[in-house]
């Protein structure tokens, strides 16, 4: 048993049981034994192995990331950023989909590349969601991340013709199969002895699965009192389709299926009915979700870039939906998808009070953890795991430091995550990754980045080049 103690800490983010709220502790004690946090307050007289001096210093806990996909998203850097498809309502998912593929050996670089950035941005709980790929156990091993793995499963893939329709290759046979793989994996994971990796059930896309197979893998989630997530309500393409074939939006099609509720996370329920990018006459889907206290995972990052956002926080939370925050792509920067998700909130609402910094925070921490049925993540309490985050409240970027929360996420971000602990484990040190090897993982993801952009040509119904389709910022001189 390792006892570590932060002594006079100088700023601490206590949780208040009753108050179910965050609040700050100045001059603290904390103190962890093992994996458990076993002491917050002031002036611990106990014995300790470790006394680190808290002051200069500001303990929060870690960050609860409920959507992301870090073994691919990240080699799409500088190609997604400016890339949307103004046929499909800008989103330029199903574009990139159909037409760049990334070797499987190459995903476990990704993804120790995204772990580590993850990490270094104050993530201690991560949603993978991802088709397993060769090395992912082992990349969820050694990285240390409190892991919640989502092993996807689908019985359709999108693929195109033609500029403006999204069509559908069905497999159910093989769907059916990778959802028996996905439970395998889980159950598998759930009993490792480091008691730190977890599984979430995972049907991809609520419009490449069939309705017996949602139903079904919701029943094994519960069944294993996990969760259960998939993407719906993600763009106006997917929305019109769902309305095509059951005359029903996603929402109310889930809910009339039995499949909202405590427990189901939505990526990423944000073009619901009553959005002005969809403009259809019901106005039911938010207080479906919000009355069943569904949780929806928001990623700000992917959408904003598309020229579409949530309408709004601070509205979905009102109507009692469970608000979780997740980095979804590239940077993989925590800290920034809260900064975005009050912006935009408040920017959609016109409404400066619409998020406040401590409403992204409660989503980014407590909001996650209730997303995923857990009481002992995303807060600083005794019993609660020891997840936690130092921040280096003597970084310039921090001062004035007048409000560590305010500075962290609207200036800091992650230069100012100093260390940080997963289960009492520290992963990172002076905002250098400890577990993973970042330089080498990033070296391998630019020559598949290299060998994903080579096979473009042959993919894409057009036969247009990766540059054709995401052309560089800027174009090359020729003189
Ligand atoms: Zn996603």
């Amino acid at each position: 048993m390792a006892t570590t103690h932060f002594k006079n800490t100088d700023w601490i983010v206590v949780w208040d049981e009753e108050a179910q709220s965050h609040s700050y502790l100045r001059n603290g004690d904390l103190v962890f034994t093992d994996n458990e946090i076993t002491f917050v307050g002031k002036d611990y007289n106990g014995d300790a192995d470790t006394v680190i001096d808290g002051s200069g210093l500001c303990l929060i806990p870690g960050f609860v990331d409920i959507h992301a996909h870090p073994a691919s998203e990240v080699f799409y850097r500088g190609i997604r950023e400016d890339h949307s498809v103004p046929e499909h309502y800008m989103t330029g998912l199903y574009e990139r989909s159909c037409a760049y593929s990334i070797d499987r050996e190459d995903l476990k670089h990704g993804a120790e590349v995204s772990y580590a950035d993850l990490m270094r941005s104050g993530v201690t709980t991560l949603v993978d969601i991802t088709f397993p790929y060769p090395g992912w156990v082992d990349v969820m091993e050694r990285g240390g991340l409190r892991m919640f793995a989502a092993p996807g499963f689908n019985t359709a893939t999108w693929y195109r013709d033609n500029v403006h329709q999204l069509k559908y290759n069905e497999d159910i046979a093989k769907g059916e199969k990778d959802f028996e793989t996905a439970l395998g994996l889980i159950d598998e994971l759930r009993a490792h002895p480091c008691g730190r990796l977890n599984g979430i059930v995972s049907p991809v896309q609520i419009d490449n699965n069939t309705d017996e197979i949602l139903v079904a893998s919701h029943a094994a989630a519960k069944e294993r009192g996990i969760p259960w997530t998939t993407h719906a309500s993600q763009s106006v393409v997917e929305f019109n389709i769902m309305l095509e074939r059951h005359g029903k939006t996603p929402i109310q099609y889930l809910a009339d299926l039995g499949l909202v509720g405590v427990g189901t996370i939505l990526g990423h329920a944000m073009l619901i009915d009553d959005n002005s990018w969809i403009g259809w006459h019901s106005k039911t889907d938010l207080k479906l979700l919000g009355d069943s206290h569904t949780a929806v995972a928001h990623c700000p990052t992917p959408f904003m870039r598309y020229g579409t956002t949530m309408e709004d926080f601070g509205r979905y939370r009102d109507a009692g939906v469970v608000m979780g925050i997740g980095t979804d792509t590239i940077p993989h920067n925590y800290i920034e998808d809260m900064r975005y998700a009050a912006v935009l909130a408040r920017v959609a609402s016109h409404n400066g009070h619409a998020a406040r910094t401590a409403d992204v925070f409660h989503a980014g921490t407590v909001g996650g953890a209730n997303a995923l049925m857990r009481d002992d993540l995303g807060r600083l309490a005794v019993g609660a795991k020891a997840d936690i985050v130092v921040l280096d409240c003597t970084h310039p970027v921090m001062m004035p430091l007048r409000d560590p929360l305010a500075s962290l996420i609207h200036s800091a971000a992650e230069r100012a995550v100093k260390d940080v602990y997963i289960d009492g484990r520290q992963t990172v040190k002076d905002h250098e990754c400890l577990t993973l090897d970042r330089e080498q993982a990033v070296a391998r993801v630019a020559e598949g980045q290299v060998r994903m952009e080579a096979s473009v040509e042959t993919r894409d119904y057009a036969k247009r080049t990766s540059l054709d389709i995401a052309p560089l910022s800027l174009p090359l001189a020729t003189h």
